[in-house]
């Protein structure tokens, strides 16, 4: 085992990326908060992992809102002592060509995927800085670097990096490591929408022609959550195939 009861939470953790996050993490040892801002997915995912229900905890949480983010909190402290992980994981997209996008689609996307990762962190810091241990892990995209049709989800992805870094210099000072990883193509409901004819183009420019698969992302996490990365932070992992090789 990786972890010894550390508590991790995990965000937008119903489906996805963000439930296999939550079930290596408490295979490897974790006791662990599914959030997702729909109550029967996350309940439904930490059935599947835990079913006696001792080790995890399911909860409705909007990220983008303060007063949930808030009431999640009240709830996670009267289940468990303590946090030990933060995975910023819940993310949306709602793409357009620029000269198309509405600013409700920016804002949306900017409330849930950016000032929801402030707004998680911001809760997660004052344990962790008593502590003097913690590990938050950030998930961001290669779309990071600009995509066509997502200028608002390239911002705020682009965004988590650079939030990344400044709470790396911030916080390593109380045993805190702050890390960024970059999906690339990982086989989800998030794609769904996506035609096949793109999904094809993504695969020839990828050295390792594959869909990532949602296990490629928490085998990251798991790793940035654990000791063996004690020494590294501020760091961006590309986990995408080689797609991000220039
Ligand atoms: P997904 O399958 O759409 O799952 C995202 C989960 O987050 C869903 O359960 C969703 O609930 C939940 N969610 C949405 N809005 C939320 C909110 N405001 N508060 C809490 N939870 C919320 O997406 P995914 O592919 O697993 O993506 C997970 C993360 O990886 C995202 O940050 C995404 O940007 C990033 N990523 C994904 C890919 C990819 O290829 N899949 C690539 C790069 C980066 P509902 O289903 O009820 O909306």
């Amino acid at each position: 085992m990786r972890f010894h009861d550390d508590v991790a939470i995990v965000t937008g953790a119903g489906r996805g990326i963000g439930a296999a996050i939550a079930r290596q993490l408490f295979l490897e040892g974790c006791r662990i908060v599914v959030l997702d801002i729909d109550e029967s997915s996350a309940l439904a995912c930490a059935q599947s992992i835990d079913p006696a229900g001792h080790r995890s905890l399911a909860l409705s949480c909007d990220v983008s809102s303060k007063d949930t983010v808030a009431r999640a909190f009240l709830r996670i402290a009267e289940k468990f002592d303590t946090v030990d992980i933060l995975v910023n994981n819940a993310g949306i997209t709602q793409d357009a060509m620029f000269h198309k996008m509405t600013l409700e689609q920016w804002q949306r996307v900017i409330d849930v995927n950016l000032t929801g990762t402030f707004l998680m962190t911001s809760a997660v810091v004052p344990l962790m800085r008593e502590k003097k241990h913690g590990r938050i892990i950030n998930i961001s995209s290669t779309s990071a670097y600009g995509n066509v049709g997502q200028a608002n989800y390239a911002a705020t992805k682009a965004g988590m990096i650079g939030l990344t870094k400044t709470l790396a210099k911030e916080l390593g000072r109380h045993n805190i490591t702050v890390n960024v990883i970059e999906p690339g193509v990982i086989e989800t409901g998030m794609l769904k929408t996506v035609p096949q004819s793109i999904k094809d183009g993504w695969l020839s420019m990828m050295p390792i022609a594959r869909m990532g698969q949602p296990e490629d992302i928490a085998n990251a996490v798991c790793f940035f959550a654990s000791n063996e990365s004690s020494f590294i932070t501020g760091v961006e992992l590309p986990v995408c195939g080689g797609f991000l090789i220039v």
